[in-house]
C-alpha cells in the first residue's frame, strides 16, 4: 500500500463523495465513508463495498461522530447540494447539516489532530457583483431568501473552520466548488446538467428556467477530485479558501443546445419561471489554485458531457 492514512469522507455516497472515495481507494488509502443517504445512494459505492480498505458508516452529521480508529484526514462533503433538495421543507435540515455538521467534524479533526477539508461553494458569492469571482470577493448573498439555508449555512461553516483554526490550531483546508457534473449524479438530482441530459435521453421536454441566458461554469468531476486531493495535501498552514472550478463560462441555453446536438432527436425546450435569487452569472477566477496547487481543469465541457451522457444512458437503461 502506498500510504496507510485513514481518511473520512462525509457525504461519501453522493455524487462527489463517491467519486472521491473511489479515487482514494485506488490510491491505496483506507476510507471511511459517512452518509445518511439523504441524496446519496449506496449504489454509488457498491464496487467499493467489498474492498478491505473501505468501510461505510450510516450516520447523520447533525449528530456528533465518534470513530473507533485514528483518523488522518477528513473531507467534509455532507450536505444537500441541489436547490431541489435543500429548499422548501429541507431548509432547516440544510442549515443544521452545514453548521452542526461542520462543528461535529471539526471536533473529530481536533481530537485526532487530522487535516480537514471543507467542501464550500461558489454560492458564498451569491449574486456576484464582481466577475469572474476571486476568493477575495466577499459576496452578495440574500440572507433571508430561499437559497440562504445553503449559502449562509456554507458561509457559517467557513467561519467555523477559520475559528477552529485560530482558536484550536486545527489544520483546515477550504475549497469553494463551482458547478461540477459527471458520473454518479443522481438522475433525480434536479440540477441543470442531470436534468437536461435525462430529459433529452427520455425524449421529454427540456426545462430551462428564465430565458436561459444565465451563465454557469461547468467542471468535470475528475478534474475537481484532483483539486481536492492537491488541496488536502498542500503545505500545512495553507488554508485557502481556494476556488475550484472550470472557468469556461456558458449560458444555460448554450448547455442545452450542446446536449441536444449530442443526443439528437426532436427536443423541445420549455421555458419555466426563473427561481428566486438564482444567480445571473458565475465564473471562477482560478489564479490561486494554479499558483498554489499547480492545478487547472483539463477536461473540456464537450468531452465531459460525452462521458456523463454515457453514464446516464447506462443507468436509465437499467431501469
Ligand atoms: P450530493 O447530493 O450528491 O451529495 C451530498 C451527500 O451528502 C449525499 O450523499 C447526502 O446523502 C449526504 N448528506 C446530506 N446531508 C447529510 C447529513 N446531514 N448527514 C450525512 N450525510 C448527509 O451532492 P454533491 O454534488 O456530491 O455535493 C457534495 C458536496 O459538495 C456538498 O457539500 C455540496 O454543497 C458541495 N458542492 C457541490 C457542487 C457541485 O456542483 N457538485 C458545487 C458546490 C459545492
Ligand atoms: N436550470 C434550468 N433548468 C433545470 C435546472 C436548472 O434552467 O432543469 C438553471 C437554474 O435556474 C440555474 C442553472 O440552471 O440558473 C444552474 O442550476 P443548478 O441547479 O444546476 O445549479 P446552481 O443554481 O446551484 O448553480
Amino acid at each position: 500500500m502506498k500510504d496507510s492514512k485513514t481518511i473520512v469522507v462525509t457525504g461519501g455516497t453522493g455524487f462527489l463523495g463517491s467519486n472521491l472515495c473511489a479515487r482514494l481507494i485506488k490510491d491505496g488509502y483506507r476510507v471511511i465513508c459517512v452518509d445518511n443517504n439523504y441524496t446519496g445512494r449506496l449504489k454509488n459505492v457498491q464496487e467499493l463495498q467489498n474492498h478491505p480498505n473501505f468501510r461505510f458508516l450510516l450516520h447523520d452529521v447533525i449528530q456528533p461522530l465518534e470513530i473507533d480508529e485514528k483518523i488522518d484526514q477528513i473531507y467534509n462533503l455532507a450536505c444537500p447540494a441541489s436547490p431541489r433538495h435543500y429548499q422548501g421543507k429541507a431548509a432547516v435540515f440544510t442549515t443544521k447539516t452545514c453548521v452542526l455538521g461542520a462543528l461535529n467534524l471539526l471536533e473529530l479533526a481536533k481530537r485526532n489532530g487530522a487535516t480537514i477539508l471543507q467542501a464550500s461553494t461558489s454560492e458564498v458569492y451569491g449574486e456576484p457583483a464582481v466577475h469572474p469571482q476571486p476568493e477575495t470577493y466577499r459576496g452578495n448573498v440574500n440572507p433571508i431568501g430561499i437559497r440562504a439555508c445553503y449559502d449562509e449555512g456554507k458561509r457559517c461553516a467557513e467561519s467555523l473552520f477559520f475559528d477552529y483554526h485560530r482558536e484550536e490550531g486545527v489544520d483546515i483546508k477550504v475549497v469553494r466548488i463551482f458547478n461540477t457534473y459527471g458520473p454518479n449524479m443522481n438522475p433525480e438530482d434536479g440540477r441543470v446538467v442531470s436534468n437536461i441530459i435525462c430529459q433529452a435521453l427520455k425524449g421529454e421536454d427540456i426545462t430551462l428556467y428564465g430565458d436561459g441566458s444565465q451563465t454557469r461554469s461547468f467542471c468535470y468531476v475528475d478534474d475537481l477530485i484532483e483539486a481536492f486531493i492537491r488541496m488536502m495535501n498542500s503545505p500545512k498552514g495553507f488554508t485557502g479558501p481556494v476556488n475550484t472550478g472550470n472557468p469556461g463560462e456558458f449560458t444555460v441555453k448554450e448547455l442545452a443546445d450542446l446536449v441536444i446536438s449530442k443526443i439528437g432527436g426532436k427536443q423541445h425546450i420549455v421555458y419555466q419561471p426563473l427561481p428566486k435569487d438564482d444567480p445571473t452569472h458565475r465564473k471562477p477566477d482560478i489564479t490561486l489554485a494554479k499558483e498554489k496547487l499547480g492545478w487547472e481543469p483539463k477536461i473540456k465541457l464537450s468531452e465531459g458531457l460525452d462521458k456523463t451522457i454515457a453514464y446516464f444512458k447506462s443507468i436509465l437503461e437499467e431501469k
